[in-house]
């Protein structure tokens, strides 16, 4: 017994209590959290408001990164004469600073994702990504909670991972619309909503 005991905890109990560290990750998507959005100045800046928020990321990606979870930066970035120009102005171009992750976020570990469209998924690698990291849950912060977070959160739901989203860490241009996309996210789309609010 004495003799089994060391080889129990090799073969047996240290890999389940590892199993068990790797399933509590979760995965952080922090979506356009970009300069182009949370600095004065460029065309589709989201407001003193949303700059807000930035400290409260730091926070999270603080605690989480301490937990072992993932973070992906789901960053918005357009070719010169993307589609999206005929709805939006020009924004985030390829190679652009406006393009760029805000520099009090940009010492964070984690993986770039760019995309082109609202949700993080469409046609990216986010979903490749995360079959590989199998997190316990997707945490989605960042801008706009009515626009790309929110398609973010629904294909998310979508391809079932349990969604959390905190209250705090999202934010959008107006508060109808951060209203509204909380609301549906938690009855619609089953997000589970934390921290204040
Ligand atoms: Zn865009």
């Amino acid at each position: 017994m004495l003799v089994l005991l060391p080889a129990l905890y090799r073969d047996v109990i240290i890999p389940a209590l590892d199993r068990r560290d790797r399933h509590m990750a979760n995965a952080v998507l922090v979506i356009d959290m970009l300069r182009g959005f949370l600095e004065e100045g460029y065309p589709l800046f989201c407001g003193e408001q949303a700059r807000r928020i930035i400290p409260n990321i730091r926070n999270l990606l603080q605690q989480e990164m301490e937990k072992g979870s993932k973070v992906f930066f789901i960053c918005d970035r357009h070719d010169p004469d993307d589609l999206e120009f005929k709805m939006f102005p020009p924004h985030c171009v390829s190679g652009t600073e406006e393009a760029e992750i805000i520099p009090e976020l940009s010492d964070y570990p984690g993986e770039v994702i760019t995309k082109n469209r609202y949700s993080g998924f469409y046609k990216t690698v986010l979903e490749e990504r995360l079959q590989a990291v199998r997190p316990e849950k997707l945490i989605v912060c960042g801008v706009c909670t009515d626009i790309c977070v929110m398609y973010t959160v629904a294909d998310a739901r979508n391809r079932d991972y349990e969604v959390e989203d905190p209250t705090d860490c999202v934010a959008s241009t107006n508060e109808e619309g951060q209203r509204f996309a909380l609301d549906h996210m938690e009855k619609v789309l089953g997000a589970r909503l934390t921290g204040g609010e």
